[in-house]
């Protein structure tokens, strides 16, 4: 459903991706993780159309990113993507953070556009908390409301950049559990995140970057028991 063939990015002189290939299969759930500034973040803005790339082929779902063209909007409609910083609209009710983008970009009546909301609200199970602003809930709630704002443009593949890095830890469990939840409904996900009890009891793969390269792919069981670099070895034992 994705396929990404020769990737390189550069930010001015600094090259942050170097000729990244990655193919991600329908239903595939993927961990995306390595140092700070490895360029995680980057790839995975580079799939929604959040990053313009320079080299190389991305193609999502049929659609060629890298075609040139206005297939921005096209993208977007496959593609939910969560934040580390929620990135709800403030003077928005959670209500109303759900249904703008279905009634803008899918044509979707408000009737209709509130009725999925209140259907995928309740099952990030906060459906009391639709009248709400994003300020009145904690990191957590706003956090499912992210997740709920995406799956309300019914996404074939959800991007998550580090859902659970600005919770609170006793807020972590919840998102997570939505996470997993979306996971055995056979949502095709990538996940950048260093929340490794995830990454194995939910990961097909385990992909491991450092300075903008892709060093070391595996199913979890053999990433996290037999990493085959030194640098993926490092990494782990850092963060283990
Ligand atoms: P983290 O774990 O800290 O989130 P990351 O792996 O997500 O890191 P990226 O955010 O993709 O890393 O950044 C990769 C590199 O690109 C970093 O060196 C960063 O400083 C640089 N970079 C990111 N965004 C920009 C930008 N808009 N302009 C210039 N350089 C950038
Ligand atoms: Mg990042």
């Amino acid at each position: 459903i994705i396929q990404i063939d020769g990737l390189s990015k550069w930010y001015g002189q600094f090259q942050v991706l170097h000729d990244i290939d990655l193919a991600v299969q329908q239903g595939e759930r993927i961990v995306i993780c390595g140092p700070s500034g490895s360029g995680k973040s980057t790839l995975i803005r580079c799939i929604n159309r959040l990053e313009t790339v320079q080299k190389g082929r991305i193609v999502v779902d049929g659609i060629d990113l890298t075609a040139g063209g206005r297939n921005t909007q096209e993208v977007r409609r496959e593609v939910g993507m969560v934040f580390q910083q929620f990135n709800l609209f403030p003077h928005m009710t959670v209500l109303e953070n759900c249904t703008l983008a279905p009634m803008r970009s899918r044509g979707m009546s408000r009737e209709e556009a509130e009725e999925t909301a209140i259907r995928y609200l309740t099952r990030v199970r906060i459906p009391d908390q639709a009248s709400k602003y994003p300020s009145q809930l904690s990191g957590g709630q706003q956090q499912r409301v992210a997740i709920a704002r995406a799956l309300c443009m019914s996404p074939r593949i959800m991007l998550f950049d580090e859902p659970t890095s600005a919770l609170d830890p006793e807020m972590v469990k919840e998102v997570l559990d939505t996470m997993v939840g979306l996971a055995e409904d056979g949502m095709t996900m990538l996940c950048v995140t260093h929340e490794m009890g995830f990454a194995r009891s939910v990961a097909d793969r385990v992909i491991f970057m450092a300075d903008g390269r892709i060093v070391e792919q595996a199913p979890p069981e053999q990433f996290f028991s037999n990493p085959q670099q030194e640098k993926t070895r490092n990494f782990l034992g850092q963060i283990l």
